[in-house]
Order: structure tokens, then sequence, then C-alpha cells
């Protein structure tokens, strides 16, 4: 196939920009490199150029790495009286009419040609399309129309994708598999095309191997040049899946490297090596307010183990909300501080001020009578008092130090941290967690999570970190009951909880935002703290929590409710994470629908802590269709992990862990969620890589030793491989 037919053939009906604005000086393809930018890459104008850009493409590499999303087989056909509204299809047929109507009246000018093929006769529409679209639409010839269907008075496509040719012969010469890229405002997927196939073939021989030959070998890739090759211009759809996955086990492979390199220069790294014997076990043990789980236990000796050995531990504590991760973590603190003329310390980090305070008063209450010095460093402090706090800790007057992540980050010096714990991990990012790890000499780092995260997402954030699981429930939990009910049936949580509380129980009300907003129609906890107090729940006493509260406001709150003063707490989302009340058994969250199902499952999580049977209601606004699906799963499951798997296919990874600094790496073209088997494989293989060759010091894994430096050196803190 010549360069013409195939340029013509990805046409998208659109008249092509006289070639203005192009530089004049394309540099000769010698001198063109993969860190070439993409602005001397022929069909590159300014004004592409700026579009390209706005696509993450800057360089002629990044080009190249441009996979498309999916393809279409434009040889699909199908008949035009089996279309089906709103699907994409491929339609063949002869062109029996055209007709163009220039712009009137402030409408956009447009071109119809009715395109009839032996069953049904559909109409092709482009809007605001050029008269050299216009000329290639002539009567009596064969058409190809790919696009979206629609109705319209008549079954119709709008500013379909088209090929023509006067026989049907010529239609078979034109590429039946098109690519279809990721785009941005203004660029168009012909236009991609013309410029992203030609250069592929051109320019793929410039890329370098960096998956040495054994492990492509193994598992069956192509070689990486023809894989690029293929990806934009396969020959069948099959051929195009297969490179693509080759192109993301690459970009996987060399991500699970850096995290194996990473994970090898931790463990060089010297540590403490803790003494935790038989005695210092029977001594923590004896504090303990309740028999560990056998989940527990296991957790505990695989942290154990790790902080008696000379590497630093890097553990991350893996459990569904309310399974007792405190309980384990506790053990290890309690393990750093054991050996007292050692003078170790330990930081205690949570992610809002409440939890701390709540991890301080559970600290405090578990060392009674012992001899660890305890320390709550919050953000309500004087200047004055914060400074003494601060010597305090960098002359070692403090053994356990308990405060927010900002506050323990910041600029606080530690005499002898021995041990970091980090409490909901998954709100903070990779680099963060780095930041911190560099206060004295390679200390212990335990992470928890409550927010189960799927395996795929732990493999890629926490890939250089061990991996405790609590899979177990302490004994005598009555699951939660779920129930979704529309906002207009309130009157049911309300007498719920008139019913809990009756019997002793305390109960959350949860909206979503402090202040009530007219415009999004959304309730807010403070006015409706007041209406619940002088209304349905005049009978139980309500109190108010909400993250613009003073700090002291907030923990006298929260102290208050915890000795049942309150019955009813309403809250803004601030409870969210960790707060632990025991006889709290309801739990109503409003205006459910606004919120991610792994965020309700952890609300949720605030109730059913013990043996009592609980509730949780969700009141959705009247959610449409998709969101009372997605809100069903809850009134489904328990199992946060089932729960956070469909929240991360529902939403994408960067959504799911709330926050685009979530120290996730970006992809270019693998995707963690639905390539999830291939970073298992690039894992398995980087890791066994790096183990025969930890320093990638041997000259076939010379590409990828730069690679991974080039990528993930800085971030990582992989500079000196060796
Ligand atoms: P999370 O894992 O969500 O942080 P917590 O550590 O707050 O959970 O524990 C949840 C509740 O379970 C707490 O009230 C805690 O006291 C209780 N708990 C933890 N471990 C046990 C156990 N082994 N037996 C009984 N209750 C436990
Ligand atoms: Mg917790």
């Amino acid at each position: 196939m010549s360069d013409m037919q195939e340029t013509e053939a990805l046409a998208d009906g659109v008249k092509r920009k006289p070639a203005g604005g192009t530089p004049d000086h394309k540099p000769p393809i010698a001198e063109i490199g993969l860190g070439t930018s993409v602005q001397y890459v022929k069909g590159v104008g300014p004004k592409r150029f700026k579009l390209l850009e706005r696509c993450g493409i800057l360089t002629l590499e990044d080009l190249l790495y441009y996979s498309p999303l999916r393809y279409e087989d434009r040889c699909d056909v199908t008949p035009i009286c089996r279309l089906n509204v709103d699907e994409n299809a491929v339609v063949r047929g002869t062109i029996i009419a055209t007709q163009w109507k220039g712009p009137r009246y402030g409408s956009k000018s447009r071109i119809e040609a009715f395109v009839r093929d032996e069953t049904e006769q559909i109409t092709a529409v482009w809007f605001n399309a050029s008269e050299h679209l216009y000329k290639r639409l002539i009567r009596g010839h064969r058409i190809i129309l790919y696009g979206k269907v629609g109705c319209y008075r008549w079954l119709q496509m709008v500013n379909p994708t088209f090929t023509t040719a006067e026989t049907d012969e010529g239609l078979d010469k034109f590429r039946a598999i098109v690519p279809i890229y990721p785009l941005t405002e203004g660029l168009r997927q012909g236009e991609l095309c013309r410029i992203i196939i030609p250069a592929a073939q051109t320019y793929a021989n410039l890329v370098e191997e960096v998956v040495p030959a054994s492990v492509r070998q193994a598992n069956n890739l192509l070689p990486v040049q023809e894989a690029l090759k293929t990806v934009h211009a396969p020959p069948t759809i099959e051929a195009g899946d297969t490179a693509r996955r080759r192109l993301i086990y690459d970009e996987f492979f060399v991500f699970q490297t850096a995290m194996a390199v990473r994970k090898r220069i931790t463990g060089l790294a010297s540590g403490i090596s803790f003494r935790i014997g038989p005695n210092v076990d029977k001594r923590i043990r004896a504090r303990f307010p309740f028999t560990p789980t056998a989940a527990q236990e296991r957790a505990v000796r695989e942290i154990a183990d790790d902080m008696r050995s000379d590497h630093p531990m890097s553990r991350l504590l893996q459990g569904d909300v309310g399974c007792g991760k405190t309980l384990v973590a506790a053990y290890a603190m309690l393990a750093a501080l054991a050996e007292r003329a050692k003078g170790r310390q330990v930081a205690v980090m949570a992610p809002t001020e409440i939890l701390a305070e709540q991890h301080f008063l559970f600290l405090r209450r578990l060392l009674e009578s012992a001899q660890v010095r305890l320390m709550l460093l919050t953000g309500s402090q004087s200047a004055s008092e914060r400074k003494q706090n601060l010597d305090a800790i960098l002359n070692g007057d403090v053994d356990l130090i308990v405060g927010t992540h900002a506050l323990i980050q910041e600029d606080v010096e530690f005499k002898n941290l021995g041990l970091i714990v980090i409490d909901e991990q998954h709100r903070f990012g990779v680099a963060q967690r780095h930041n911190l790890g560099r206060k004295g000499p390679a200390p212990d780092v335990l992470l928890l999570t409550a927010t189960p995260i799927p395996r795929t997402l732990a493999l890629t954030l926490y890939g250089e970190v061990d991996v405790s699981i609590i899979d177990e429930m302490p004994p005598g939990r009555a699951p939660v009951r779920t129930l979704l009910f529309d906002s207009s049936e309130e009157d049911r949580a309300w007498e719920a909880i008139r019913q809990q509380v009756a019997q002793g129980h305390q109960a959350f009300v949860v909206y979503p935002v402090i202040d009530e907003s007219d415009k999004l129609d959304i309730k807010g906890a403070t006015s409706e703290a007041e209406r619940l107090q002088s209304g349905p729940l005049a009978s139980a006493r309500v109190c108010l929590l909400h993250g613009r509260m003073k700090q002291e406001q907030k923990d006298a709150v929260m102290e208050q409710f915890r000795k049942r003063n309150y019955d009813v707490m309403v809250a803004t989302t601030v409870i969210e994470v960790g707060i632990d009340v025991p006889n709290a058994t309801v739990m109503v969250i409003n205006h459910a629908e606004r919120l991610g199902l792994a965020q309700l499952h952890q609300l949720r999580g605030r109730v059913g802590r013990a043996q009592f049977p609980s509730y949780c209601i969700l009141l959705a606004e009247s959610a449409g269709p998709d969101a009372a699906a997605r809100l069903r799963t809850l009134t489904k499951t328990n199992d946060g992990f089932k729960i956070a798997e469909e929240d991360l296919r529902l939403r994408g990874p960067g959504e799911f862990l709330g926050t685009r600094q979530s120290g996730l790496p970006e992809f270019l073209i693998g995707n963690i969620v639905d390539d999830r088997e291939i970073m298992e494989t690039a894992r398995r293989d980087a890791f066994a890589l790096v183990a025969s060759d930890p320093r990638l010091a041997l000259p076939e894994h010379s590409v990828l030793r730069r690679r991974v430096l080039d990528r993930y050196g800085k971030r990582l803190d992989i500079v000196s491989i060796a």
C-alpha cells in the first residue's frame, strides 16, 4: 500500500490546513534522535505541536509510545438495517446522493451523504466541513463509514470517519484496522494517524531494547521496534493488542526494576536491630486489653522479625477497617521502646488531629504506669509550646511522639528515632514517606492502611515494601447491616437512631459539607445539627464536629461523645478514618451519592466495632441508576477488598486515592487496573533480574539501567544503583 493511500484511508473528513507554519529547517533524519522535539517530525507545525504537547507528546519518543486506546476494524461491517442507535459501527454502501448546505442564520454549514446498502439507508452528516471533503463524496462511489449511529428523522452518523473508492476492490485496498488514540480538543484522529503512523515506521529503529533477551524469550515478547511499528499500524486487531501489551510490559518492567533496586538498596542500609526476646514479648502482651486474633498474631510476628533484623523495616500493614491494626502497631511501638537504655524514640503519624488525639489516648491508657514519656504534638499549640516540645524531642526527653503527618514532618528533629508508624498511609504520597525516612539513622517504618488497597495498586504504590495482611475481624462482631434509602425517606433513619439511643447506644450522622449550599443543593452539618436537635432527634443529645472547629473544641466534643455525654454526633467526613467509639451502632450518611465507595466503607467502619448489631443507612438524593447501582454494592458486601476493587474500577486510580499527588506513577500506556496481570509478570521478572544482577552491571542490562535511572532515579532516590 502506498503512503498516499494510507493517509487517505485515515482521513477523518477534515481538510488539512496547508503546511503553513511547519519549520523550514527539518533536521536531516540522521540527526533526529528520540529526544528530538516532536515539532521536527513531518506533519507537525506550531499549531499541532501545541496540541500534541497537551497530549503529553513532547519528543519523538513520546510520539512513538503514544499508544492507541483500541482499534477499529473497518471490515467489521454491519448491515444498515441491523444498526443499533448509540453504538459505533462500520457501514459499507453506495453514495446515492449528497448535498451541501452553506452556513445560514448562524447555523453551521452541513454536508450530507445518503448511503445505501442492500438492506437500508443511512444519512452521513458533517458539520463545518470543507469543500475538499464534499468533493470526495461522489455519487455512485462506494463508501465505508465509521461512527456512532444516531437517529434524527432517519438513521444517521454525525461526522463519521470515512473512506471512499470507485469500486469495492478500491475500498478493499485501504487499511482495515484503524488505531484510535486518546485526543485533546482540536486534534483529530486522522491528523494524529497521519503523523504517528509514518513516524513509527521511520523512527522505531531508533528505540533500544530495555528488556533483556532472556526475559523477552521467556515471555514470548516481540522485539520493541517491531512492537512500536505494529502498535500503530497492525495487520489485525489481535496483532495490535499484542504489540500494545508488549509496550506496557516494557513500561511496567522498567518501573518494577526501579522498585526492586530500591528495595535492594533499603535492604542494604543498616538499620536498628531491636532486641525483642520472650521477656519483652510477655511484657507487651501483658498490657494488651484483649487477646490478639490469629491474623493479628501473624502480623505481629512478621513485624517483630523485621525489627529484629539489622535492615530497616519497611512494611505495610493492610486490613479492613475495624480489624484491629492499632493493636499490632502498638506492639511494634512498645517493642521499639523496650530497651530503655538505648533511648530510642517512636513517631506516630495520623492523617487528622482527631485521630492523632485518639491514638494518643489509646497509647496513654496502654502505657499506664509505664516509664514511657508520651507527647501529643498538635497544630493548636502556641509557638513557645511548640518550641519547647521540639526541644524535648531533640534532647530525647520524650520517647513516644504522636502527631499529624504535617506536624511531625515539618521541622522536627529527633534525638534517636527508632520507629515510624504512619496510620492511613494511602493518604500520603510515596515521596513524603521517603522524606521522613531520612530523619535519624534508618529507622524502621510501619505503614498502616485501612482502605484495603487492591493488590495491583499495592504492588505499584508500595512496590518496594513488604506487606502484612490482617484478614480477620476480632471475635463477636456482628456485620453492619447497610440500607439504602432515598432522602425523602429520611424519617426511617431518624427512627433507627431513636431506637438505638433508647437502648443506650450512640449514632453518627454524616454530611458532606459544613455549610449547606443552595447552589449545589447540599445539606450541611451545621444547620442540620440544629434541625435534628430541635426536630426528629429532640429526645437525644446532639453534638457537632467538623474540620473548621478549633482543635480544643474538636477534642472536647470527641471526648464528651466518647464519655457518652452525647448520643448523636453530627459530623462531616472528618470522622472518616480511625475514630473508634465501640458503643456507636448507627451511622447515617447523607448525600451518599456524592461519596466514593471506599470512603463510604471507611465511614461505615465507624460502627459495628463491638458485639452490638449495627446499622449503616445511606441516604441518597434521587440518585441516578448508576449511582444507585454503585451504592447497592455497599448494601451487598462488607468486604473492603471487594469494595475497593469496585471503586478503583469505577473511578480509576487517581480518584480512588483521592489525590493527584498520591505518589502514583503515571504510566503512558499501561493502566494498573486493566493491565494488572502484566504488572504482576513484570514485577516477578524484574525482581528476579535484580536478584541475579543487583547493580544492573551486566552489559546486557545497560540499557535497562540507563532507563531506570532516567525515569525513576531521582524520584525513588536510587540515583546511585551501586
Ligand atoms: P483499625 O484496623 O480500623 O484501625 P482498630 O485498631 O481501631 O481498627 O480496632 C477496631 C476495634 O477493635 C477497636 O475498638 C479495638 O479496641 C478492637 N479490637 C482490636 N483488636 C481486638 C481483639 N483482638 N479482640 C477484640 N477487640 C479488638
Ligand atoms: Mg485505625
